[in-house]
């Protein structure tokens, strides 16, 4: 039997976030990061919260990949709030710290109830609305964790593009092809199906189509728009069908040198693909061809994809190896190992279409 699971409500469009308006609760609790604050996004959340008889409070202490101290606080001032309704307002980072304060609170007073979830996300890139996933950081271990369960997927994500008009160049390229990395590694996943395939193929599109249109000029809504809907399919596809190695390199890479997750998606995507070509060519070169690329053959079918995504990282300045990251090239040796065998650990290494041993990992590293 094969299950596709997508019960998040979506509002996406012009004027999305009305929706606040139109929410049933007595108080919420807004989950985000300062910068949100400062430039009035969370304002703007208040008012439309206040348009709804729902008063509310913020937490803004969230960090780019949450730690669990993070979380852990957030629980604590989460219950003695005692709000009803959770308001994720940011990137990827804000929205699975709401996501994993939730579960937590949720986890410690079940008698008070699930409170509702709402996500807005400001960037097009990791689909967190629609996922069962959370990711947090351990900061002692240096490892990021990735948590799932379905407690965890939102009640309501609000898609409304004018929150992401002011996320600068650099950060467009990398969670757009963090977009890209989802909806590749799901469309070739063991698990990827009819469903999860019509989402992936949708984003994979969409990304080309737009991404370098909103890189270049970040005020082309049509754009924005499109890049937002696609990070979303696209997390409707991997929240579905799973993910690869390409994520499980990139969580070790994020825990121990701090690359953004986006950043180590796009550099690590090609080498990946071609990690997996023999077994999934076939999958690859259908995606050549729905981009229109050469593909004659099945080799020149996925020459062509891995070539479309490196010329899309190099147009954005995305360097096309790990060590053009910054990573200082001792450290990088020393951590090899921990980064081989934390990837292997990934729960997004059995769904890989190819089954990667220690020495394989070693390897796509010192390739990367
Ligand atoms: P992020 O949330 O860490 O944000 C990156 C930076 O962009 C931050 O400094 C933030 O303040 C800023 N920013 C966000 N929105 C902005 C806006 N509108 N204008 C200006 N600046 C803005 O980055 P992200 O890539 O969205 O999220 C990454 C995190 O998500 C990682 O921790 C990653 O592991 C996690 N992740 C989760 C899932 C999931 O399904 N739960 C999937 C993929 C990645």
């Amino acid at each position: 039997m094969t299950q596709f699971n997508g019960r998040t409500q979506i509002c996406y469009g012009e004027n999305a976030i009305n929706a606040l308006e139109k929410l049933e609760g007595r108080h919420a609790f807004i989950v985000t990061d300062a910068f949100m604050v400062k430039i009035g996004f969370a304002d703007r959340i208040i008012s439309g919260l206040e348009r709804a008889n729902i008063t509310s409070c913020v937490y803004d202490k969230v960090e780019p990949d949450p730690s669990l101290e993070t979380v852990r606080e957030g629980t604590v001032k989460l219950l003695a709030d005692g709000a009803d309704m959770i308001i994720a307002l940011g990137g990827g980072s804000s929205i699975d710290a709401a996501k994993a304060i939730m579960y937590f609170a949720y986890k410690a007073d079940p008698a008070k109830g699930k409170p509702q979830l709402v996500v807005i996300p400001t960037t097009s890139g990791t689909g967190s609305e629609v996922t069962a996933v959370t990711v947090v950081t351990d900061t002692e271990q240096q490892m990021k964790i990735p948590l799932m369960d379905p407690l965890l997927v939102p009640d309501m994500a609000v898609l409304d593009a004018r929150f992401t008009r002011s996320v600068p160049p650099s950060v467009t390229a990398t969670t757009g092809m963090d977009v890209l990395t989802h909806a590749l590694e799901a469309f070739v996943s063991t698990p990827a199906n009819a469903f999860t395939d019509l989402y992936a193929v949708h984003a994979i599109k969409y990304v080309f189509r737009y991404l370098l249109r909103c890189y270049r000029n970040g005020d082309d809504m049509e754009a924005r728009q499109n890049m937002l809907l696609a990070s979303c399919m696209a997390g409707m596809a991997f929240n579905n069908s799973g993910l690869g190695v390409a994520h499980s390199i990139a969580h070790t890479l994020g825990g121990l040198f701090h690359i953004p997750h986006g950043k180590a998606n796009a550099v690590l995507l090609p080498y990946v693909i071609r990690f997996n070509s023999f077994d999934v060519r076939d999958r690859y070169r259908t995606i050549a061809k729905k981009l229109e690329l050469p593909c004659e053959t099945v080799e020149q079918g996925n020459e062509s994809l891995i070539e479309a995504v490196r010329w899309l990282n190099s147009q954005m300045g995305i360097p096309n190896r790990i060590r053009d990251l910054g990573i200082d090239e001792n450290e990088f040796q020393t951590s090899l190992e921990t980064m081989a065998r934390h990837a292997m650990e990934d729960a997004c290494t059995p769904t890989n279409p190819r089954r990667p041993s220690l020495r394989d990992i070693r390897q796509l590293l010192r390739k990367a």
